[in-house]
């Protein structure tokens, strides 16, 4: 298939739409063809021989290579004004496949306080099975994360805004600690979409996406990405991707470049209302606090602006009733959905405590600033006003 990778002086919203394809060699569609298909035909044994000796370019076998997961590939480097990126069959495939990838026995990876609640489960893995510690930092300040770093450290792990408390970590400051010890620094941008947040601009390493929340948008596939330097992403394609096995379907990679096309109108749409509906929260008197990264008064409003092109969908607040008036609340919504997951066009409310970090032990989950009363909204692109008449009328018998 030809490749298509319009230049670098191009919006973001004319590179989700273009990268990576032009229009179908063969009959000129202009959607992504699915190629679903598990294997390639060669034309001749010595044509086999070469593809797999690496001397001639050309699909082998879909868990090596498809031409419409390619696509995806290339659009999301693009974006992500990475080299390369390697999709997955989902976040944590995603997740697993580069820490496995960049790890030994005996390394050391310093991460952020507050991680998605199965990434936390697979540090805990990694450490009581293979020897790899690790330890979980504020990361407040460069001081901070210098006096944390053990002489072991080979990666500094990041999410930002950290789910579910939207703190942040300062990037810029990440990648300077990160180049000047020559530790890898990965974030994981599925809270921002590349979109919102560029890690690899910032002078990050890799960046991880759970492509099921905004890179998909619509609730319909589980996916995941990692984007980075060609020689790093090679050596993942060729170990962890390609022997753990984790990859994307064909069809998923076509949903996703679907999702894609409109990655930007509903980004702009989905920071649009989750603004609205923090400033409500915050004006409302039952609600004891609100965390959203574009409230004049979030401690981190500066930064934001700093190293985000918006504020996001997401956000998280607490009622004055504590946990069971939320519960309470919650029980009332009719338009919000409770579910987990985000980033969807349809707005969705979930109890981290009880659900996407009970993992996380009790005390481990205090640290991480995760109250059992806190409560994490991803708001959707529907009409504003009635997603503030849903809260509103659930918030009555909060
Ligand atoms: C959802 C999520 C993941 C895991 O992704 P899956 O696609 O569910 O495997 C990882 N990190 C963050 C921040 C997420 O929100």
């Amino acid at each position: 298939m030809r490749v298509n990778q319009p230049g670098a002086e191009y919006g973001r919203s004319t590179q989700a739409i273009h990268a990576g394809y032009d229009r179908d060699p063969a009959t000129g569609a202009l959607a992504v063809p699915i190629y679903q298909t598990s294997t390639f035909v060669f034309s001749s044994v010595a044509e086999g021989a070469k593809r797999f000796a690496g001397e001639e370019s050309g699909y082998i076998y879909s868990r090596l290579g498809n031409p419409t997961v390619h696509v995806l590939e290339q659009k999301v480097a693009a974006l992500e004004k990475a080299e390369a990126a390697l999709a997955f069959a989902s976040g944590m495939a995603a997740v697993s496949a580069v820490l496995l990838g960049l790890v030994r026995t005996g390394d050391y990876i310093l991460c952020s306080k507050g991680l998605y609640g199965c990434t936390y489960g697979l540090l805990r893995l990694l450490r009581e099975r293979f020897g790899v510690d690790y330890s979980l930092c504020h990361m407040k300040d460069e001081q901070e994360v210098i006096h944390s770093l053990q002489p072991n450290t080979r990666i500094i792990y990041v999410e930002t805004p950290v789910n579910p408390t939207m703190e942040l970590v300062d990037l810029r400051m990440i990648a300077k600690v990160g180049k000047e010890r020559g530790i890898y620094t990965v974030v994981d941008n599925t809270f921002m979409s590349p979109y919102l947040q560029r890690p690899i601009e910032l002078g990050c390493d890799l960046v991880i996406h759970s492509a099921t929340k905004y890179i998909g948008g619509h609730g319909d596939v589980v996916a995941g990405i990692a984007a980075g330097p060609q020689k790093l992403m090679d050596e993942i394609r060729m170990t962890t991707q390609k022997d753990m096995g984790g990859i994307l379907a064909p069809m998923d990679a076509y949903l996703l470049i679907r999702g894609l096309k409109t990655l930007g109108v509903r980004m702009d749409r989905h920071c649009e209302n989750a603004q609205k509906v923090a400033e409500f929260l915050c004006a409302h008197p039952k609600v004891a606090q609100v965390f959203y990264p574009g409230l004049p008064g979030f401690p981190q409003y500066e930064l934001a602006k700093k190293q985000m092109d918006g504020f996001g969908g997401c956000l998280s607040f607490e009622l004055k009733g504590g946990l069971d008036a939320g519960i309470r609340m919650m029980n009332r919504l009719s338009l919000c959905k409770r579910a987990v997951s985000l980033g969807d066009v349809d707005t969705l409310i979930q109890h981290p405590a009880s659900m996407t970090h009970s993992i996380v032990p009790a005390e481990e989950r205090r640290k991480m600033g995760i109250t059992d009363g806190l409560i994490r909204l991803s708001v959707g692109i529907e009409d504003v006003e009635d997603l503030i008449g849903d809260l509103e009328q659930a918030l009555t018998f909060a």
